[in-house]
């Protein structure tokens, strides 16, 4: 194999582990990309270097931006007294693409799982509930997803937030029970935003 062949097998190799592609489908895509070298493999080489520098986790909320603060964080129309919890950025997305949400996120990267030993300290619950206080939340939205793990998680922050006059709700409605917000359309997501329902 000369060194060229063994430049783009490893480049196949690199884009085989992104999730949606398999070995085939990433020769398809290292192919179309060496065919298209100007047009789409050079600006996308830049924005991933760009990207892979400046990305990083929102200070308050864990969403993905390029600045210490993301742009929901930044942005001084979003509804300071809301914030919906999440377990993943791919949901918080997921929510955005609804538009019925105006108010502030909170992602907690993942759920408690005793199978993984993932306790609340692992996850984002304490920056949670101090934000309730520091923010003066009036309600926490739980836009979890209905697994065991999704509904564990749930009810230890509706716990963790019982008697602080913060009201906590889920999403009702339209979540499928094993479900995940990141695979519901639009129109599912906001039947369920509007239909949230208190778990206190
Ligand atoms: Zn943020």
């Amino acid at each position: 194999m000369s060194d060229a062949t063994r430049d783009i097998e490893a480049l196949i190799e690199l884009m085989a582990r992104l999730p949606g592609l398999g070995p085939r489908s990433a020769r398809r895509a290292v192919l179309h990309l060496i065919k298209k070298r100007g047009q789409v493999m050079a600006p996308l080489a830049r924005a991933m270097a760009e990207v892979a520098t400046s990305a990083r986790e929102c200070a308050a909320c864990g969403n993905i931006g390029t600045a210490d603060l993301c742009d929901i964080c930044r942005d001084p129309k979003r509804a300071t007294g809301e914030i919906c919890v999440v377990e993943d950025v791919a949901d918080l997305w997921a929510m955005e693409r609804g538009q019925a949400f105006r108010g502030r996120y909170h992602v907690l990267g993942g759920t408690l799982s005793a199978l993984d030993a993932v306790g609340p300290e692992e996850l984002r619950i304490p920056r949670l509930i101090a934000r309730t206080r520091d923010e003066n939340v009036r309600e926490v939205i739980l836009a979890l997803n209905a697994t065991v793990d999704g509904q564990t998680t749930a009810h230890y922050i509706a716990e963790a937030l019982e008697g602080t006059g913060v009201s906590v709700t889920s999403l009702a409605q339209g979540v499928p029970i094993g479900g995940e917000l990141d695979y519901l359309d639009d129109g599912t997501i906001q039947a369920a935003l509007r239909a949230r329902k208190s778990v206190q």
